[in-house]
Formats: structure tokens, sequence, C-alpha cells
């Protein structure tokens, strides 16, 4: 296991769309460690495996260091994750991304998801999700379809955030986690 660097906006591999794991061997465990190791080191709550420049429909999910009634999902490895179900009521919240270094916005999203995925031993998994696992699963899996949270902003917040992508695009960004720049 390792630390990997992190892709940032606007790298052509975090528009790429992840492809499903049918088999679960030693490069699959290994990179889930990887993705973990990285997450924790970077401080961040989730991963998806595009962001360490891997094509496989991958996330890591890590809320120990939150304060938060899902806390308990201290490490949360999802493969193949599918939200079957959304609640109709929405929230808004303030996220960041670790592809996004010093950028961070209020994005409205679902309260509750349901989720299907498969475990690291292969079981398939449906998980009930509110607060905020149920935010970092949508966050992650938008991630795997090629998504960034910017894209979920209204249109005149997402104007507003210009001036921060392209400094990030243009790699005049600070981290305290290696990244890989466009
Ligand atoms: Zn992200």
């Amino acid at each position: 296991m390792s630390i990997l660097p992190i892709f940032t906006y606007n790298h052509p591999v975090l528009r790429q769309k992840a492809t499903d794991i049918t088999e679960i061997d030693e490069t699959i465990v290994n990179l889930a460690g990887s993705m973990h190791e990285t997450l924790l080191n970077a401080l961040g709550i989730g991963l998806a495996a595009n962001q360490v420049g891997h094509n496989e429909a991958l996330i890591i999910i890590d809320l120990s260091l939150m304060e938060d009634e899902y806390s308990e999902f201290e490490h949360l490895v999802m493969l193949n994750p599918v939200i079957d179900s959304y609640s109709d009521d929405e929230e808004p919240y303030e996220e960041g991304c670790l592809s996004l270094p010093g950028y961070r916005d209020v994005v409205l999203r679902p309260t509750g998801i349901q989720a299907s995925y498969t475990d690291l031993s292969g079981k398939h998994t449906t998980i009930e999700a509110g607060g905020l696992l149920a935010r970092v699963i949508q966050h992650e899996v938008d991630h795997l379809n090629g998504i960034y949270f910017f894209e979920r902003l209204t249109a005149i917040r997402r104007t507003l955030s210009r001036g921060k992508l392209l400094r990030i695009s243009r790699g005049s960004v600070d981290t305290d986690y290696p990244i890989i720049k466009d």
C-alpha cells in the first residue's frame, strides 16, 4: 500500500466514466488499501478511483474524522456502487473535493439514499444512508460518472466559481498532499 497522488481539475481522467469491477483480485484489494491510505493522508472523507488515475468503479469513504451519526462507517469500501433511490427532500451542505483544492461551495442534494454495492469480500450489499454518509456516497458516485460537485450548483454560483476553477486548472494551488496537475 502506498499514498497515491491525487489528480486535480481539469485532468481528463476525472471526466472518465468508471468501468465495473468483475473480479476482486489482489490488484483491487491493493488499490482499495492505497486509496484508504491516500484518503487519510489528505484528511478527506471520500475518494473515487479516478481521482487517483484508475478506471475501476471503486470508492472509499471514511467518516472517522467527522462527528456524525454515520461515523460508525469509519472505513467503507464500495465496488460498483449504484444509487437505487433518493429521498424527495433535499438539503444544502458545504462540500469540498480533494481534486478541487481550496474550493468549497454549498450543494443541494437529496437528504437520504438507498445504494447498492459489492464489498471487498464479494458480497452484494444494500445500504440506507442519510446525513453525511448519503452526501459523500452521492459525491463519490458522481466522480465515477465524471461529474464534479460544482456541476450541481445553480447557474449563478457556478459562474461565481469560474475564477477558482481556473486557478486550480492552472495549478496555482497548495496542498498538504501529493497531487498531479493537469
Ligand atoms: Zn470529490
